[in-house]
């Protein structure tokens, strides 16, 4: 037996509550794992508390990420002892998470974690650090190299906020870090933003263009947000589109497309293929300070994961917040 998170639904709601789980209760997967963290992210939040149509299958551990040790597999791809990370694909959906002690998952699904990032530093990461770096490459990918100008990371206090800051600065960008808590700047700066805007000056609705004050943008906030980001964004510029902590809406204008070159870059991490997240984690594993990471993480234990995903998703949640699935 191990303990888990255990979601159940009764009418309409639903209740998540810590379990004592049999290995029968595992799914199908060829590989299984000794969970070492999981974490909490955005989406986390939305399936704990019910607030979004994550979970599709009840009864069903949530938790979209974890980090652990292989303990069995029948694919030869994978042994005992194989230091292992997963980020999305059918987790807290159709399929048992990360908030156990123990998960079975089919051997795809898995990332061979770099030698340099324990299970501890992966989680730290977790599914919004390798979002952030998604983002990163897709910056990249259109060209957005330091010279080009300043990048702008918005939502910049929350989990692919902080790390996007991180890399990008360890990366040599100057970063512009939007936030609603200002009060937080010198936590941004320690991580490495050189200049901190207030989100409410992105968060009405604006010019269709406007001056352009960035070469490049992370957004995880989406709405009037991302419409404001892309109407500032300079010529050939590059915005990457992940979230929607402000809305699902994009109330924007063609403008910034047709008159400035800008590329609107979508992030998916959920069915990112392999050889993206392969890419994604060598990355990390160089590019991410991990000791700056430690000033963005909060450690937790199971039971107090439902309290913090509502706290998420009211913006609450500073950085990451690490789930010790064995405490
Ligand atoms: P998070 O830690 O809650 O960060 C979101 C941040 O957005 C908050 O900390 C806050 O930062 C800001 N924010 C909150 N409400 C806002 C509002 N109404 N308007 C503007 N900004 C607001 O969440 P996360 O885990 O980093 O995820 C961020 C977003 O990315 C979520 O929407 C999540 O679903 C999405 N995501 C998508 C993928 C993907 O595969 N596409 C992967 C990971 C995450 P400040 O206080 O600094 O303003």
């Amino acid at each position: 037996t191990f303990n888990g998170l255990w979601a159940t639904k009764t009418d309409d709601a639903i209740s998540v509550a810590l379990a004592r789980l049999e290995d029968d209760q595992l799914m199908d997967g060829d590989v299984t794992v000794a969970v070492d963290y999981s974490t909490v992210n955005y989406k986390d939040g939305l399936a704990v508390t019910g607030k979004g149509a994550i979970i599709r299958k009840f009864p069903l551990i949530p938790g979209i990420d974890f980090a652990g040790t292989v303990e069995s597999s029948r694919n030869p791809g994978f042994k005992p002892g194989d230091r292992v990370v997963l980020n999305g694909f059918e987790l807290s959906m159709t399929h048992h998470g990360g908030y156990a002690q123990r998960a079975r998952v089919p051997a795809e699904w898995l990332v061979k974690l770099p030698d340099s990032i324990s299970a501890k530093d992966a989680m730290a990461i977790g599914t919004a650090g390798y979002t952030a770096m998604l983002s990163v490459l897709a910056l990249e990918h259109g060209g957005i190299t330091p010279d080009r100008g300043p990048v702008l990371v918005t939502g910049a206090s929350g989990g692919v906020g902080s790390i996007s800051v991180a890399l990008l600065s360890k990366l040599g960008y100057r970063v512009i870090a939007s936030t609603g808590r200002v009060q937080e700047a010198d936590y941004l700066k320690r991580l490495g933003a050189a200049e901190i805007i207030d989100r409410a000056s992105l968060s009405e609705p604006g010019a269709p263009i406007a001056k352009p004050k960035w070469a490049g943008a992370i957004d995880s906030c989406g709405g009037h947000t991302l419409a404001n980001v892309l109407a500032q964004t300079d010529y050939r510029g590059t915005v990457t589109a992940c979230g929607l902590a402000d809305s699902m809406e994009l109330p924007g204008s063609m403008a910034p497309f047709i008159l400035r070159n800008v590329t609107l870059a979508g992030i998916d991490s959920v069915n990112a293929p392999q050889s993206v997240r392969s890419v994604a984690w060598t990355r990390l594993a160089t590019d991410l300070d991990l000791g700056k990471l430690e000033t963005t993480v909060q450690e937790i234990g199971l039971a107090e994961v439902p309290q913090v995903a509502a706290a998420i998703l009211e913006g609450k949640v500073r950085g990451r917040t690490l789930v010790d699935v064995n405490r």
